[in-house]
């Protein structure tokens, strides 16, 4: 097994003295200068945000949304599907105007589309607003990057390939007030011949059972009442420590600390998602019964050519016995539609899978093919307009689950945790379910944080529609 790399504490404190001399610089005028955060892509590139924010903080920098206010611009990107890609393109391109408006300004791109070497070089020779580049793996050193190109006035591109480390101690400043998202493990060793996160990621590294309890303990004290443990594949946690601890038993151990919150996790691969997790699931009072299981497809050949590692009669077991332990289980999942090659009689075999299973949620994607992966040198015959048609009827059959699963709500008593405002009249809040539906509610916004019963009496296929009940 490959050591596990660890940043050393020393190192992150030399990033905490550079943001102490950021900020007397960038505050010597006696003004708080103002920087912009931008993140597309997953909830571990939320939480990577929040790092930069922290770190942004400690600058001395205070946060706005207008691009014309920032002196500081990051754009947190994602490389999963081309869509993303072209997105930040275009609004890293219409940053000229900003830029030029606001001379001094300074525009950084991160995150996983500049971890690809092309996109990287893309950027050097086309895009020359941009003055400091950093992968996933250079985000703890953000300071010195920021600080170097402000001092020595030229662009900095920090981009090499690696495995990845694990870097404690950054410091990190969080959007909401409600939900929090906790980081348990970085990276991904399954290799789908789809996708790009394992070359972007570098390798799966779990963070210590200790600092994971730390965190998750602070949040508890803080005030948080909904805590997400993320990972690529969180069935994964543990295997690459010294010490032997499972994610089973990392949920029994966030379960332990006292208090009034909800455990959720993402995401869970189906080819080692084991019973001993359902068990815990259904045994720990704090875990939601949701699971985001993602099939990917439900043609055994393709399920092969994703090297997903399990085929549909396993994942077909994984959730029956999940249901088992919990029969109030709320499951989701991912699809790829168009996967190269993908037949009509395959796509098929998805639709079948979907009726079967009959998802609460799905989140469907039309294969997007990812420079360097296997799947991209895999011939690819059928045309975009073929692959819509199919991502068409698989969108309809979701929605109409979804609908159906809603409409059962209507009548019942819920328990929900009230997150936020809504900005409407009608239903002025948002809330979610144990399972993590969302109900909209009318209420004092006084409630947000809260947890209340509530009785749904309407809904659709995105949504609930509820009443508190006293
Ligand atoms: N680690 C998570 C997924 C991360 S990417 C897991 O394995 O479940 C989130 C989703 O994006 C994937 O589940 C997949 O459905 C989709 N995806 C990944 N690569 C893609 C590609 N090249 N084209 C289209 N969808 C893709
Ligand atoms: Fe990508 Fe597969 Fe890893 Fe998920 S498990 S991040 S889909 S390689």
């Amino acid at each position: 097994m490959r050591e596990r790399q660890v940043i050393a504490p020393e190192e992150l404190k030399r990033q905490e003295e550079i943001c102490a001399r950021v900020m007397e610089r960038v505050t010597a005028d006696g003004q708080r200068p103002l920087a912009m955060v931008d993140t597309y892509g997953c909830q571990q590139n939320e939480a990577d945000s929040e790092k930069l924010r922290g770190y942004l903080a400690l600058m001395g920098y205070g946060f706005t949304q207008d691009e014309f206010q920032a002196d500081v611009i990051v754009v947190n990107t994602c490389a999963v599907r081309e869509h993303a890609e072209m997105r930040v393109l275009g609004n890293v391109g219409a940053l000229n105007h900003s830029k030029k408006a606001r001379p001094g300004q300074l525009v950084c791109v991160c995150g996983c589309m500049v971890q690809q070497q092309h996109m990287a070089d893309k950027i050097k020779h086309s895009y020359p607003v941009v003055d400091l580049v950093f992968g996933p793996h250079e985000l703890w050193r953000f300071p010195e990057l920021l600080d170097r190109v402000q001092t020595k006035h030229r662009r900095v591109f920090a981009t090499a390939p690696s495995d990845g480390a694990v870097a404690e101690g950054i410091p990190v400043r969080r959007d909401g007030k409600v939900k929090a998202w906790l980081s348990i493990m970085y990276g991904c060793n399954n290799f789908c011949t789809y996708c790009v996160v394992p070359y972007v990621r570098g390798r799966e590294r779990s963070r210590l059972p200790e600092d994971i309890l730390r965190e998750a303990r602070e949040l508890v004290a803080a005030g948080y009442k909904d805590i997400t443990l993320l990972g690529q594949n969180v069935n994964s946690y543990g295997k690459d420590l010294p010490e032997p601890v499972d994610f089973a038993d990392l949920i029994a151990m966030v379960n332990d600390i006292p208090g009034d919150f909800r455990i959720r996790f993402m995401t869970s691969h189906p080819k080692d998602a084991s019973e001993k997790l359902f068990q815990t699931m259904a045994a720990c009072e704090k875990c939601c019964h949701q699971l985001h299981l993602p099939v990917q497809s439900g043609s055994d050949e393709i399920l092969k050519r994703m090297n997903r590692g399990y085929d549909s009669a396993k994942y077909l077991r994984q959730v029956a016995l999940a249901r088992q332990y919990m029969p109030d289980l709320v499951l989701t999942t991912d699809i790829i539609v168009g996967f190269p090659g993908e037949t009509e009689e395959q796509f098929n075999d998805t639709l079948r899978l979907c009726e079967q299973v009959r998802y609460d949620a799905m989140f469907t994607f039309i294969y997007s093919k990812r420079v360097g992966t296997p799947a991209a040198s895999m011939p690819d015959p059928y045309t975009r307009e073929e692959k819509q048609v199919h991502f068409d009827a698989l969108t309809a059959l979701a929605n109409s689950i979804s609908l159906e699963k809603h409409a059962a709500y209507e009548g019942q008593t819920v328990r929900v945790l009230i997150d936020g405002e809504t900005g409407r009249d009608e239903y002025n809040l948002s809330s979610r379910t144990d399972g993590g539906r969302l109900v909209h509610l009318k209420g004092d916004p006084s409630l947000v944080g809260t947890f209340a019963d509530v009785k749904i009496t309407a809904s659709s296929t995105w949504a609930l529609y509820g009443e508190i009940t006293e």
